[in-house]
């Protein structure tokens, strides 16, 4: 597959934000953690899509909408690969990779139901570590529990 034929797939959007080279199999996942179920502005999105490398990705775009740090950094938790392009007016007017925040405040749960943020109304803290193969896991600040992208649970 070509790229021009990819990129006839999914419409351009005149205004609003593309998340583009999701890894394919967390395209549903970005979209139902952005709640872009409920959204309602124009919403495309693909997957099994392949990119220059040949890679199968995903991409969304959503139309007059653009994202705040805490959302771009659950992209980032997600879909580490992701980049984020801004357009107003057909125009690219930001284009970036996202980046793994070396922190996550408030927006992930512990997955530890003994932790003190489950049992008393403290906000979550974790910090963000790569272990040995260099796959991506939090550490909870509070009970030092650590846990993979497989137990994330966003609140
Ligand atoms: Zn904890």
């Amino acid at each position: 597959m070509d790229k021009k034929r990819t990129e006839l797939i999914v419409s351009a959007i005149r205004s609003g934000t593309v998340i583009d080279h999701i890894p394919s199999d967390k395209t549903f996942q970005v979209i139902n953690m952005l709640n872009l179920e409920g959204n309602e502005n124009q919403v495309y999105f693909g997957t099994n899509l392949y990119s220059d490398k040949y890679i199968s990705k995903g991409i969304i775009k959503i139309s007059d909408t653009f994202f705040d740090k805490t959302e771009i950094n659950k992209i980032a938790l997600v879909a580490p690969t992701a980049t984020l392009i801004e357009i107003e007016d057909y125009e690219i007017t930001k284009k970036y990779k996202v980046e793994l925040p070396k922190t996550v405040e408030e927006i992930v749960k512990c997955f530890n139901p003994k932790c003190v943020t489950n049992t008393e109304s403290i906000p979550t803290m974790f910090k963000v570590i790569e272990d040995h193969k260099g796959t991506m896991k939090l550490s909870c600040h509070y009970c030092e529990k650590t846990m993979t992208k497989e137990n994330i649970e966003f609140l």
